[in-house]
């Protein structure tokens, strides 16, 4: 039958860890950590169970996780959202996405996409039937170009996705730059999806310009994130869309035909967990010390690194390679990588619709220190 998406094959974290697994090789590829959670959080989650909280929770989702959520945001960021009508429990970012996108678009609409882009962006606005605008983010930094933007704003853009800090570029956008994009929409009526699922994982001396700090922004806003990344949980798929009211409305009418809510011994456990605010102030140091180990003996081998700002991900070019690996395309140098050298990663050219290429691929440093070792021994032999 006609496929909704004849472009999509398998997502190529899936494909990467499967060569990995297939060749025994350190994976770091996939954006996941090898190490596991806080016990306390794992406790917390048996205690809400042994609670009995095992039916359906409120659509929306747990109400003491949602004023958690509210609690946070305004901690950091200085907005009130308000719990009852402002703060969505979703099924991880990737199902916040969708529905924001679905509710944001459809057939004669445009969606600017900042390029390069988490791969489930595009997808997700094809299956409405809106028009995708890809306008490159500026190639070798991966900054954005508000030249472009504003180029490719149309009576018809219905919304635009920014995303940072930034997978897989690894990059955080400025307060001029959250400026400039307050600048650029304010005389529009154009939708803003925030994948801030990276918050927490700033390193100093930046901070997170989340577009809660912006009234402008955040008045036309979904603010996309994740527990998955912040609490080394990615497989509990918990993710919360903060927004207001109007657009919560919106939201939650597509929500509650898509999953209607989400699990609720988690959502209660997260939510008990989070009244310590430690694990999250605490995190950028914990990846900033992973980051300089990486970064530290990546330096030694014969990649060149690019800058690393936030995430857990580290971009380097093979484009200075010795022998003749270098000619190679993106997706060949990581199976090669992989199957060679036992090392997987992630090519840049996934992030891209056309598949850009730029002899750069994308590692994660969200393991233990062991492993990334492991890893660099092996890189260094190349
Ligand atoms: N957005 C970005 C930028 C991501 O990197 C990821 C996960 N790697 C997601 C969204 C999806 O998050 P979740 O697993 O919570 O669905
Ligand atoms: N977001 C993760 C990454 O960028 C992967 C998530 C997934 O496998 N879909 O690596």
């Amino acid at each position: 039958f006609p496929s909704r998406l004849p472009q999509v094959g398998t997502t190529i974290f899936t494909v990467m860890s499967a060569l990995a697994s297939q060749h025994q090789a350190v994976n770091l590829g996939q954006g996941f950590p090898d190490f596991g959670c806080d016990a306390r959080l794992t406790e917390a989650v048996t205690d809400a169970m042994r609670a009995g909280h095992n039916q359906y929770p409120p659509m929306p989702g747990a109400a003491p996780l949602r004023e958690a959520i509210a609690a946070k945001i305004e901690a950091l960021y200085g907005r009130h959202y308000d719990a009852g009508s402002e703060i969505t429990v979703t099924a991880g970012a990737t199902q916040a996405i969708l529905t924001a996108i679905l509710c944001c678009a459809g057939p004669g609409d445009e969606v600017i996409v900042l390029e390069p882009s988490y791969d489930s962006y595009v997808p997700n606005i094809e299956l409405t039937g809106a028009t995708v605008v890809r306008v490159p983010l500026t190639p070798g930094t991966f900054r954005p170009d508000f030249d472009r933007i504003a180029a490719a704003l149309t009576p018809r853009t219905r919304a635009i996705l920014i995303n940072s800090p930034h997978n897989p570029s690894g990059t955080v956008w400025s307060a001029a730059d959250m400026h400039k994009l307050d600048e650029l929409l304010a005389p529009t009526n154009v939708l803003l999806i925030s994948d801030e699922v990276y918050e927490h994982m700033v390193y100093a001396p930046l901070r997170h310009e989340s577009v809660a700090r912006w009234p402008g922004l955040a008045a036309r806003a979904f603010i996309v994130s994740s527990f998955g990344k912040t609490y080394h949980v990615t497989g509990w798929k918990v993710g919360y869309v903060a927004a207001p009211a109007p657009l919560t409305a919106e939201f939650r009418k597509v929500h509650q035909f898509n999953v209607f809510t989400v699990n609720t011994p988690m959502q209660h456990g997260l939510a008990a967990y989070m009244q310590d605010p430690a694990p999250y102030l605490q995190l950028p140091a914990f990846y900033a010390a992973k980051r300089d180990l990486f970064r530290a003996g990546l330096a030694q081998t014969r990649f060149r690194l690019l800058p690393c700002e936030g995430t857990y991900f580290q971009t380097a070019s093979y484009a200075d390679m010795p022998g003749p690996e270098r000619e190679l395309g993106e997706a060949d140098f990581c199976q090669w990588l992989t199957r060679e050298h036992g090392v997987a990663a992630i090519p840049l050219a996934a992030f891209y619709g056309d598949g850009f290429e730029q002899k750069t691929i994308r590692f994660c440093f969200a393991k233990q220190d062991d492993t990334l070792r492991a890893a660099l021994a092996r890189l260094a032999r190349l």
